[in-house]
């Protein structure tokens, strides 16, 4: 496979850093735990989404699109970063934002990503929840078409075989800086939702038949309708990379016992696991993804599930610009 006959435009600040949490490691007593920085890969404060966007943005310039357009939650980090590469390239970019929590509080619609959407020239439009996103965007996309624009369309997480290959990328990259670094791990975790991260990072594991278990922990849907999510979309990227059937079902694994009250509303558990991060390592987590990753990690261990002995690498998917929307969520002393 040689994911370099791919378009690419460079974005994110790559390698990001792999780094060990030794507080972390010692407040939970159980395996070493290190964090890979994709929090860091640069973009308009970073996240998950840079790396996919350099692929598909470079599909977009070759289409030659004058337009990105694309949809996601209100505090969504991915229509951001969208908004940014768009500003960096000198396109235009138009984005759909879905009302999936009900927040009505003034910094969760107009503060942390919704800002920075603004302030890097994205013009809005506003959904209510249980709507076919990707469909209403596409009517949208098609109004504009009918005006002359030329409109390259991104689905929600940026997640298509296209968008996954930054993720392939990924566990690239990973896997050279553990064996530079000489590290073993036994397990990658990390936050999982519209399912690009975790389809291609499992596809570029198997392709390198690496033997390092990959656990998704669930922001939205039950268990089997993730997995099934990663599993296609990891079945599709291996096809573009020229090595079908590298992925087993059973290589993808997800676990939604996380998800709290539901996406985009942090549980007691998704709030703690943002307080021992910020205390114990400086590393900030954000309420909708990292932190119920985070949740995640803190839980398995504290249960025994990962253990002494081993090693484990939390890859930070960013998000951080959104705790300034969820500031309703914090008890700030007055
Ligand atoms: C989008 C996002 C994720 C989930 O990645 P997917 O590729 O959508 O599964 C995780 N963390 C953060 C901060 C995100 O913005």
């Amino acid at each position: 496979m040689n994911l370099a006959k791919f378009p690419r435009v460079r974005l994110a600040h790559l390698a990001t850093p792999l780094e060990l949490m030794p507080r972390l490691t010692e407040h939970l007593g159980g395996p070493e735990i290190w964090i890979k920085r994709d929090d860091c890969t640069g973009l308009s404060t970073g996240g998950n989404k840079t790396r996919k966007l350099e692929f598909l943005m470079a599909e977009a310039q070759a289409q030659g699109a004058d337009m990105v357009m694309t949809q996601g939650a209100t505090q969504s980090n991915h229509a951001r970063q969208t908004a940014a590469a768009a500003a960096k390239l000198g396109m235009d970019c138009h984005i759909l934002l879905e009302d999936r929590t009900g927040y009505n509080h003034e910094n969760y619609k107009y503060s942390g990503n919704v800002l920075l959407d603004h302030l890097h020239g994205a013009t809005m439009e506003h959904r209510g929840p249980d709507l076919d996103m990707n469909a209403e965007m596409e009517a949208v996309a098609d109004k504009f078409r009918a005006e002359g624009r030329n409109v390259y369309t991104i689905p929600g997480g940026g997640s298509n075989a296209t968008g996954a290959l930054g993720y392939v990328n990924c566990a690239f990259e990973m896997m050279n800086q553990f064996v530079t670094m000489g590290l073993n791990v036994d397990h990658i975790v990390h936050a999982t939702g519209s399912a690009g991260t975790q389809a291609g990072l499992i596809t570029g594991l198997k392709a390198m038949n690496a033997g390092i278990p990959l656990l998704g922990i669930g922001v939205r849907a039950p268990k089997p309708k993730q997995e099934e999510n990663v599993y296609n979309l990891a079945v599709k990227t291996a096809e573009k990379l020229g090595c079908p059937g590298v992925v087993a079902r059973e290589d993808v694994m997800a676990n939604t016992d996380y998800v709290g009250p539901g996406y985009g509303m942090p549980g007691d558990d998704t709030l703690e696991a943002i307080d021992i991060f910020a205390r114990t390592e400086a590393i900030l987590l954000d309420p909708v993804y990292s932190a119920k990753g985070g949740a995640g990690l803190i839980d398995l261990i504290r249960k025994g599930h990962f253990k002494k002995g081993e090693r484990i690498v939390f890859l930070h998917t960013g998000g951080a610009i959104g705790l300034t929307g969820y500031t309703h969520c914090f008890d700030v002393p007055k």
